[in-house]
């Protein structure tokens, strides 16, 4: 069942770890399918991973097909599923710049075009919850905002996406800004960019970047 999405899934996770965003078990994609969710298995390494072990559970967490349990991180991905309308793929990583700033307890302000282009905001920094429970999911929805790209505090990020390659594009960018705000706030004092600049460029890239018909 669901083969295509199930390489889809699979190819997504290759991704994250091609670019540096999770090591050997860690993280975790989910992909919304009408009312049911593919998503990683628990503890399985990303050299052994195969599209078939992806397991898909309906909204309420029930496993539907799957020989294995899914991702201790299914019930956050659940939650933001049941309560963000829009929500058609969920990124679960704990890249390691945008995790310093969840370890400091700092949001990420808006310092280069980047990040007003892709996220349009600040990424919020979420209250501490403890992982496998609705708890994560709970602390997510009181900070998300447009760019549905939260910092878990002292844990990780959560990326949400209007659709699988939507959330990976965003989970690549979110590291990429997140370590470049990180030198920055290093070496001296930056202003953040103006609000107003802000929302043009942001709205100017979701509007004209790209090719048509691309998001
Ligand atoms: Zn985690």
């Amino acid at each position: 069942m669901y083969e295509k999405e199930r390489q889809l899934l699979y190819e997504a996770h290759l991704t994250l770890e091609k670019y540096g965003l999770v090591a050997y078990t860690s993280g975790n994609v989910s992909l919304k399918i009408n009312d049911k969710v593919l998503i990683k298995p628990s503890g399985v390494p990303y050299s052994s991973l195969k599209p078939s072990d992806m397991v898909l559970v309906d909204l309420s967490g029930k496993v539907i097909d799957g020989n294995m349990k899914p991702s201790v991180d299914a019930a956050t991905h659940l939650y933001l599923y049941r309560n963000i309308e829009w929500a058609k793929s969920i990124i679960h990583t704990h890249s390691t710049f945008a995790t310093t700033f969840a370890v400091l307890e700092k949001s990420i302000p808006v310092l280069c075009t980047a990040h007003a282009d892709v996220f349009g905001e600040e990424i919020p920094l979420a209250e501490y919850a403890p992982v496998g429970s609705e708890a994560i999911g709970k602390a997510v929805i009181k900070v998300i905002g447009k760019s549905g790209t939260v910092l878990l505090r002292k844990h990780g990020v959560i990326v949400v996406g209007k659709s699988l390659d939507d959330a990976v594009k965003k989970a690549v960018f979110l590291e990429e800004v997140a370590k470049m705000s990180y030198f920055a706030l290093s070496n001296q004092r930056v202003e953040p960019l103006d609000p107003s600049e802000v929302d043009r460029l942001n709205t100017q890239y979701h509007t004209k970047y790209g090719q048509a018909g691309n998001s």
